[in-house]
């Protein structure tokens, strides 16, 4: 049992795209309560129940408190787009590299739509530099966005670091209508030359 129904929307998106496999590193953004590092856990094997597949590795960060959850280390109180923050999730990645970025972060809703869009962006393009410095070529990078006017400009920032960027609605998040992910695979060799 999950701790939030968020799991089912990574569990149907990795279901078709097949981006947590085992022995993947893993940084969850957002983490709180915990459902998609759960998730995280069992597809990478981070537990080792599977003997006979790699060990992966999992790390989930928020803002908030993150109870304890085996097979994770988890960093509360802890601001994902601090560089200070960052600095310390590549100290404690295994060999400072992951091949999964995850983000279900979103700010507190004003409830103005474009304005919650806006710092949603923002929030998704500080994760790049994260990205460009972790990522192994062929990674992925999987965020949560709310549509809006500025959509083009991350997908355009995702689409000079990987080959493969697109919008992925899962049925499981219908109910949020402006709820939406951007799905980038396939992390390019030399992300430092992206202007
Ligand atoms: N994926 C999670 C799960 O399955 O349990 C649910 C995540 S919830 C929708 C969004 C989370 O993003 C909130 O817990 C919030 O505190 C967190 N968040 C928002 N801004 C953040 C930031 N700058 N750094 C870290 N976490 C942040």
């Amino acid at each position: 049992n999950y701790r939030c129904r968020s799991a089912f929307k990574l569990l149907e998106i990795d279901e078709k795209y097949k981006i947590l496999l085992p022995g993947h590193h893993v940084i969850d953004c957002g983490a709180a309560p915990g459902a998609w590092s759960q998730v995280a856990v069992e597809k990478v094997n981070s537990l080792g129940e599977d003997l006979k597949a790699s060990f992966g590795f999992v790390i989930g960060l928020d803002l908030l408190h993150i109870s304890p959850l085996e097979g994770a280390v988890l960093l509360s109180h802890s601001d994902v787009t601090d560089p200070v923050t960052q600095n310390k999730v590549i100290g404690l990645l295994p060999s400072g590299k992951a091949d999964v970025i995850l983000s279900d972060m979103a700010p507190n809703a004003s409830g103005i739509r474009e304005m919650d869009h806006q710092r949603l962006v923002s929030m998704c393009i500080s994760l790049l530099d994260l990205s460009d410095r972790v990522l192994r070529p062929g990674g992925s990078f999987l965020c949560k966005l709310w549509d809006g006017s500025e959509s083009n400009v991350i997908r355009d920032k995702l689409r000079q670091r990987f080959q493969d960027v697109r919008n992925v609605k899962p049925k499981a998040s219908r109910t949020d209508s402006a709820e939406t992910f951007l799905l980038a695979r396939l992390h390019k060799k030399n992300p430092s030359s992206v202007p």
